[in-house]
């Protein structure tokens, strides 16, 4: 069994409504924000969207001002 390679994957699973079970879902990029990305979580089997997430540019985007 070969597992390593699939460990790259975001596994993550949330409960659907309409399938009524967590399921797979895909991450889809929706909007960029000034103060970070904004991802759309929608069930693999159904296409519902089953949540979303903001991803806070804080560490690689950092302006020094002195
Ligand atoms: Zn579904």
């Amino acid at each position: 069994m070969k597992k390593s390679s699939y460990r790259d994957f975001e596994a993550t699973e949330l409960y659907c409504p309409k399938c009524r079970r967590a399921v797979p879902v895909k991450k889809r990029l929706l909007l960029i924000l000034p103060e970070g990305d904004k991802y759309d979580y929608s069930c693999v089997h159904c296409g519902t969207s089953v949540g979303d997430k903001t991803v806070r540019q804080k560490d690689n985007f950092r302006i020094i001002t002195n």
